[in-house]
């Protein structure tokens, strides 16, 4: 069978299609025939490699995997692959925090990934894909969903409050939006260009605003708020946006970020954040409770996956290309 495989960090010559031997499922575990991979930007740090941070490879990109069961009793359902997993021995683990476990791995980063015409994953890993979705758009929906959701609830967003979305036509972002308003949140979104801000209005949220440069968008979330500030700010831009990103903060919000994108180092002024009982809250992934949570949402059709388009993994580069030049909606890669 054939796979993707960076032996190397770079460039899209870096994506190269390597001829392996099928693999054979174990106890408790399944063999999944891939259809489509959803690219995230982890795919492009990937392929690049990160100063300071060692990936293991030679590796299998790919995080976000849906096809249908190739063999056995469940032979023809169709599945995504929960895109983590912990040890599941240690304490976090057995607590069901396993994206605390000091051996988290995510799928086409920690370890080989989905595309591959063929992956074996333990079977407590597989989301059934609900009709109303094709491959393409469920491929679209676990990691990035996983990652909106468990921000949402470590933020303890509650119906009626404002939240504030950062980057709202991202892969985390457009997903927020929807599970925010799904919530019974007032949705407020920042986004570079009218055409993304139009597509946030059209995801859900109330009002969206420029975030680039010196984009004052934290003096139009005071204003659509009475003053007050939102009482999330769901942060990944980093650097470039922190500043206004907290002084769109209300009194005893809290910000919780998962990115930085334009950079990590980023100044906070101590007596601002007590004095207005403020908490900035870091969020990696989610849990696997959060994971089926959020599951249950998009199988009752009210989260929605945004497809900018899909690629033939004979294109790869294509889709990289795609990915970098930031379209609007996820990257599908076809496993054809
Ligand atoms: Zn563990």
């Amino acid at each position: 069978m054939r796979q993707i495989r960076i032996e190397a960090h770079g460039g899209s010559e870096a994506l190269q299609f390597v001829e392996v031997q099928e693999p054979s499922a174990g106890p408790g575990q399944v063999k999944v025939r891939v259809r489509a991979v959803g690219l995230n930007h982890l795919d492009l740090w990937v392929r690049r490699g990160v100063p300071g941070h060692r990936f293991p490879l030679p590796l299998v990109p790919g995080s976000d995997c849906a096809g249908e069961i190739a063999e056995g009793p469940r032979a023809g359902e169709r599945v995504c692959i929960a895109p983590a997993f912990g040890c599941g021995q240690c304490a976090a683990c057995q607590r069901g925090q396993e994206n605390l476990c000091r051996h988290y791995e995510i799928r086409g980063e920690g370890g080989d990934g989905g595309l591959s015409e063929i992956v074996v994953v333990p079977e407590r890993d597989l989301l059934p894909i609900p009709e109303h979705l094709d491959f393409e758009q469920a491929a679209a929906l676990p990691l990035s969903g996983v990652t909106a959701w468990q921000m949402l609830r470590k933020a303890q967003l509650q119906p009626g409050e404002t939240v504030l979305i950062l980057g709202g036509t991202s892969g985390v972002g457009s997903l927020a939006i929807q599970i925010a308003a799904a919530k019974g949140a007032r949705v407020l979104a920042t986004a570079g260009t009218p055409e993304k801000r139009q597509r946030c209005l059209e995801l859900g949220a109330e009002q969206a605003f420029p975030h680039r440069e010196d984009a004052p968008f934290h003096r139009q979330v005071k204003a659509a708020t009475g003053g007050a500030g939102a009482d999330v700010v769901m942060e990944h831009i980093g650097a470039a946006t922190w500043e206004r990103s907290l002084k769109a903060l209300a009194w005893g919000g809290r910000l919780v970020t998962c990115g930085a994108t334009t950079g990590a180092e980023v100044q906070i002024n101590l007596r601002a954040l007590f004095f207005k009982q403020q908490a900035l809250i870091g969020s990696t992934m989610g849990t696997r409770a959060d994971l089926l949570a959020y599951w249950s949402q998009v199988s009752a059709g009210r989260v929605r996956p945004v497809v900018a388009g899909s690629w033939s993994w004979g294109d790869l580069a294509g889709a990289h290309q795609a990915l970098e030049a930031g379209v609007v909606g996820k990257v599908v890669v076809r496993v054809d």
